[in-house]
């Protein structure tokens, strides 16, 4: 293997192949610290012929790859197993915005740009690239098409590949399919793109994109409000979207064990409200027009909604600073369940209307299984996506807990699938972490077809083995 090694370097330059295990450490372990993995190396290419060139040493050499971006992914995609004959391909150095079009409201941008940048790039050309989550400041674009992330805006602009007009992939052979195109009509025969976007690093490597921009809104009316229960959130959501229709842009719900943990641990984190709310609301309005109006639509909705009884205590924000404010409470909750140790996590999507049932039915059964149990609910209400973990407060209980994860799964995931019809990865994906769930969940046939389409672009299955389906044949 030290003439492949050579080999890489003389194909994107010795600096780009990381080999030391002080410069691969990073690489080799997933955001959580769940999973760690070994690698023949760490590849750094900066353009896509480089990024074509080594795909076809491995492919030549029958060397398995793992595509990485910023690494943020929850699922231990990105994460080689421990048998260290693959190579990591980092993407983080195709870093370039390639064009915007103002006119067609597009952006091309590659695969290794953070999210933020592209946000400011959309944002400096006076547009709106309204993906948006906690994780912003360190995944990149080519990681958030992989995962066909969703993030809190999904309810008024859809998830990534709802936002996605075109793609270029480096295929396993090595070719470089470009279908770079910024159209929004497009009837050639199968959507191709299509394939690679949520396929989690297993079919090619996607190295630029074409992304959708929007108008950037003028105004912002933010509310984080108190309720009794998922019930009246649900009632509060149905009465949000015939009031504001698209311009409601984020509907989050959390819970108050979400709510303490990030007291807890954030620092600078504190309540809107005087108490921690059973469950709170965040919710957002956004639109062209005068942000005096749109706060004051907000006002009279939630005073309707206080009247009523669907609301029982609510702050509305008074400045950007504030919203921010409410936000961070949010948008820290993975970050303050890291710091409080490990739990069982679940990222499941029901029909909106099934939250409640959902919420009820397996607060009971987890409760039963696992007295003392503590449930950190939170999440994309508006989309029907919850985060869902568990763990116990006390340490050596916990470890007791995390060893019973599959018990657990059962339970979550059989109501989620089974009984009310949803799915038990709604954005974060499949990766390591639900691959055998996966068996259990999908049918047959889809599985198969699944196959189907993993051995006709990764005929010697190199692309990120191991991950989203166990094996081909
Ligand atoms: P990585 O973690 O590097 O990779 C993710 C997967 O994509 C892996 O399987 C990898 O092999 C593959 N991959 C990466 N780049 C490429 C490429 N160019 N070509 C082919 N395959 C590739 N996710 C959400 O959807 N919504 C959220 O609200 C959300 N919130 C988060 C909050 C926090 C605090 C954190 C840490 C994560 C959150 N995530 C969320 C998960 C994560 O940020 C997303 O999955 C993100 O899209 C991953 O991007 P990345 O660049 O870090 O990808
Ligand atoms: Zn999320």
């Amino acid at each position: 293997m030290a003439g492949l090694i050579e080999r890489f370097q003389a194909a994107i330059g010795a600096s780009a192949v990381l080999t030391a295990p002080a410069d691969t450490a990073p690489y080799l372990t997933d955001w959580r610290g769940r999973y760690r993995g070994r690698a023949l190396a760490v590849l750094r290419p900066a353009t896509t012929a480089e990024v074509a060139a080594v795909v076809r040493l491995c492919s030549e050499t029958g060397t398995p790859m793992v595509p990485q971006g910023g690494n943020t992914g929850l699922v231990g995609g990105g994460t080689p197993d421990d048998s260290g004959r693959a190579v990591v391909i980092s993407l983080g150095r195709l870093r370039a915005v390639r064009t915007l079009d103002t006119a067609n409201n597009t952006i091309t941008v590659e695969a290794g740009c953070l999210l933020a940048e592209v946000q400011a790039a959309a944002s400096e050309a006076g547009r709106l690239f309204p993906l948006s989550l906690a994780a912003e400041g360190s995944c990149t674009i080519g990681g958030n098409l992989s995962t066909n992330a969703g993030g809190v805006q999904v309810l008024r602009y859809g998830n990534t590949r709802d936002l996605t007009l075109g793609l270029e992939v480096v295929l396993p052979s090595g070719e470089v399919w470009s279908g770079l195109r910024g159209l929004r009509k497009d009837n050639t025969g199968y959507d191709l793109k299509q394939l690679f976007i949520g396929a989690e690093g297993t079919l090619g490597f996607i190295t630029a994109a074409v992304l959708k921009l929007y108008p950037q809104p003028s105004a912002k009316a933010t509310a984080w409000l108190a309720l009794t229960d998922p019930a009246a959130a649900v009632m509060l959501l149905a009465a949000a979207q015939a009031r504001f229709d698209a311009r409601l842009t984020a509907f989050e719900l959390v819970s108050a064990s979400t709510l303490a943990l990030v007291l807890k641990h954030i620092p600078g984190a504190r309540s809107p409200l005087t108490t921690v709310p059973v469950w709170s609301v965040l919710l957002e309005l956004s639109d062209g027009g005068s942000q005096e109006e749109l706060a004051d639509a907000l006002t009279a909705f939630v005073g309707l909604a206080l009247e009523d009884g669907t609301v029982i205590d609510g702050a509305l924000a008074q400045s950007q600073a504030q919203a921010a404010q409410f936000w961070a409470l949010r948008e820290n909750a993975s970050e303050a369940q890291k710091v409080e140790g490990i739990s069982i996590k679940h990222d499941v999507s029901v029909p909106v209307s099934s939250i409640p049932d959902f919420l009820d039915r397996a607060g009971k059964a987890l409760a039963i299984a696992f007295p003392g149990v503590r449930i950190v609910a939170f999440g994309h209400l508006g989309d029907g996506n919850l985060h869902y973990n568990l763990s116990l407060p006390e340490a050596a209980a916990n470890a007791g807990l995390i060893d019973r994860q599959a018990e657990a799964n059962r339970i979550v995931h059989d109501l989620v699938d089974h009984q009310l019809g949803g799915s038990i990865s709604a954005e974060h994906g499949v990766g390591q972490l639900k691959r055998d769930e996966l068996t259990r969940y999908k049918s047959p046939l889809a599985l198969e077809l699944m196959r189907s389409v993993k051995r006709a672009l990764d005929p010697q299955g190199l692309m990120n083995p191991g991950k989203v389906i166990s094996s081909t044949i």
